[in-house]
């Protein structure tokens, strides 16, 4: 029989939730530690691809995620006269509330799992007494800072991002770039719009501040943008920066990063879910290989706990790599001033060229 590994978990974010799910469900006696269990009231939407669902598959929570989500056929990309710049079929993605995928998750916590509710500011003594702890604590991972001194902090990328949820229905999925902002809307279940924006950043000092400088940076474009700007409020938008890490090699010793911890990375291709979700379903993957379906009381030695995290790092540092290099990438050509008439032009040849 394999052995049963005591695992902690710092951070009941999307990784943390998905790989105490898939641990305990394998019988390790795992304990989540975050310093809040609250859950997201402003739930905008977040893009779950194909390979997300696999991973949610994996937890038995594909076809409830789904049915809480909307399935959209098809967006668009446009220019900020409205121009269509690409059409882009969905396939098999879903749209879903950030807030109700975490209640999906949180009720899907085994009962085995130990929650511990208190903010850590020192991450050694979580190395005690634990055969494999996860840093799944998002961008700013005191994991990450401990563990690898070297590595560079989470920095500011220079541009504030502005989401948020009305009640009216949005007449289509879309993506406006304009020079130096980008504004995308999207449908909620419940007849509902998600939206959310990019501009240079800017912080007024209240939400409320932030958002009539959107309006007036973004305003005036495009018809479809303003209804949604003018039903728009203070109390259902969330205003942050974006930040991104240096991806690195996730695993030390006995200690690995999920998520954000790892490879937090810029909004834009809609991935930095997706990704925490397949970390943690690949982790999951290389401890059930390394040590066997069921557990048993025998100690787990260190040296199997590594193998299965050197296996992990196999699997998912290439991708979660390019994710970050091709959210970056997206991030700059969608955030143009300069050469954002060069960028439709170009882009308007591909979109012919892809009809
Ligand atoms: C409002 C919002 C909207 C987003 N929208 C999208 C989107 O549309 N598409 C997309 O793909 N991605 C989106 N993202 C990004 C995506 O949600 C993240 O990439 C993903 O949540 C990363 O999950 P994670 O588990 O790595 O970290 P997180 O979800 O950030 O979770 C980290 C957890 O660790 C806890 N924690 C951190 N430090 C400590 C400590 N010292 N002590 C105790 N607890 C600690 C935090 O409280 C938090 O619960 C959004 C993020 C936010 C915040």
């Amino acid at each position: 029989m394999p052995p049963v590994l005591t695992v902690r978990i710092l951070g009941a974010g999307i990784s943390g939730l998905a790989s105490a799910i898939l641990l305990a469900a394998d019988g390790h006696r795992v304990e989540l530690i975050d310093e809040s269990f609250a859950i997201p009231t402003v739930g905008t939407a977040l893009v779950l691809f194909s390979s997300a669902q696999r991973a949610l598959d994996r937890m038995g929570l594909r076809e409830e995620v789904r049915a809480a989500a909307v399935a959209p056929e098809a967006g668009t990309l446009r220019a900020s006269d409205g121009r269509i710049l690409l059409t882009m079929p969905a396939d098999d993605a879903v749209l879903i509330s950030r807030s109700e995928l975490v209640r999906i998750l949180w009720e899907s916590l085994p009962p085995t799992v130990h929650l511990g509710q208190r903010r850590i500011d020192d991450v050694r003594p979580l190395r005690q007494g634990t055969d494999l702890l996860v840093g799944a604590d998002g961008v700013h991972s005191l994991v990450r800072r401990s563990g690898w001194p070297g590595a560079q902090a989470a920095r500011s990328r220079g541009l504030t991002v502005l989401r948020g949820i009305t009640d009216h229905v949005p007449p289509e999925i879309s993506e406006t770039w304009g020079s130096g902002w980008l504004f995308g809307i999207t449908p909620l279940p419940g007849h509902r719009t998600n939206w959310f924006a990019c501009v240079p950043e800017h912080r007024t000092g209240s939400i409320a501040g932030d958002l009539a400088h959107l309006r007036e940076v973004v305003g005036g474009h495009r018809d479809e943008i303003d209804e949604v700007l003018a039903a728009a409020s203070w109390q259902r938008t969330l205003v942050h920066g974006i930040h991104t890490a240096p991806a690195l090699s996730p695993v030390r010793e006995n200690v690995v990063l999920l998520g954000d911890a790892a490879h937090a990375m810029a909004p834009n291709l809609g991935h930095g879910a997706n990704t925490a979700l397949q970390d943690a379903e690949a982790l999951d993957r290389s401890v059930r290989l390394v040590l066997g379906g069921r557990t048993s009381a025998r100690a787990a030695t260190p040296l199997l706990v590594r193998r299965a995290l050197r296996l992990y790092a196999l699997r998912r540092a290439l991708p979660d790599q390019g994710w970050q290099v091709a959210s970056d990438l997206m991030m700059r050509i969608a955030m143009t001033e300069e050469h954002a008439d060069l960028r439709d032009r170009v882009l308007t040849r591909v979109g012919r060229f892809r009809a």
